[in-house]
């Protein structure tokens, strides 16, 4: 877990209050790729992982998926070899998780992961089991074909290399899980809904359910604040003598509305 990830009390006051007024924000996930999130106050309602491993989406068939159901994997790294598709695409959960697996990679080693392949259709699937390619099953059963497995070049991400270890190790925090029947090293399938949630300690998870709770409790202080600050807006937009006849000095309001903004904060971040 990297430090710099984990927000101040304020910083969390901010994305609570963000979060229960249903505003969308834009995460930019690294690689010239951003990401749309939806972050309405269902965040604070923990999702459960526990999804099936494999699966249909979307009414689509198996490795028949139209590829603008899919999202393109751009990233330093991701170069599909061979009659691996390319651009690499995955389904749109599976695309979130592994572009935060990506990115947490680059973070903690400074380093990329190196990816193949991603999304496999119905022909390319049967080329490669019709040619013995990589023990490739008949087409309509891989999870490739469904978008929901990522493969790393097989002779770099071995058991027992750099590669292997970290994903080992952190790989299940995304929902990807290596295929151990028959054992693949380099093959890991999404075997679950990965949010931003599920990427934080019990501890910063807890913490975030308080200042949610904590936000819902002053949602009256927190009206009166968004009021302030939009009163104290109006008075720096205008010329100072019009301020002067509206109101109280704009010096006054810009330190009653920072000595407002003061407590309301310490008290959601307390
Ligand atoms: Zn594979």
């Amino acid at each position: 877990m990297n430090d710099q990830r984990v927000p101040d009390a304020k910083q969390e006051a901010i994305a609570a209050v963000a979060a229960a007024a249903g505003m969308t924000r834009r995460t930019a996930i690294g690689g010239g790729i951003a990401l749309t999130l939806a972050f309405a106050s269902s965040a604070f309602a923990k999702p459960s992982s526990a999804m099936a491993a494999n699966g249909a989406w979307g009414g689509y068939t198996n490795g028949r998926i139209p590829l603008d159901a899919l999202t393109v994997i751009e990233y330093p790294g991701v170069n599909p070899v061979g009659r691996s598709m390319n651009p690499m695409r995955l389904e749109p959960g599976c695309a979130i998780a592994f572009m935060a697996l990506l990115t947490r990679y680059r973070e903690d080693t400074g380093s990329y992961l190196p990816v193949d392949e991603g999304y496999r259709d119905w022909d390319t699937q049967n080329y490669y089991y019709e040619n013995g390619i990589g023990g490739a099953g008949p087409p309509g059963n891989s999870n490739h074909g469904w978008g929901k497995a990522v493969d790393f070049y097989q002779n770099r991400v071995t058991e027992g290399s750099n590669y292997y270890n970290w994903l080992a190790a952190n790989a299940s925090t995304f929902g990807f899980t290596v295929l151990r029947t028959p054992p693949e090293a380099w093959h890991w399938n999404y075997s679950g809904t990965y949010t931003e949630e599920d990427d934080m300690t019990p501890e910063q998870w807890q913490r975030l359910q308080d200042v949610g709770t904590k936000v819902s409790q002053n949602a009256d202080a927190i009206a009166s604040l968004t009021a302030s600050v939009q009163t104290i807006s109006q008075y720096l937009l205008l010329p100072r003598t019009e301020a002067g006849v509206a109101g109280p000095s704009t010096v006054d309001n810009v330190a009653l509305t920072s000595a407002k903004v003061d407590r309301i904060v310490a008290k959601l971040g307390a």
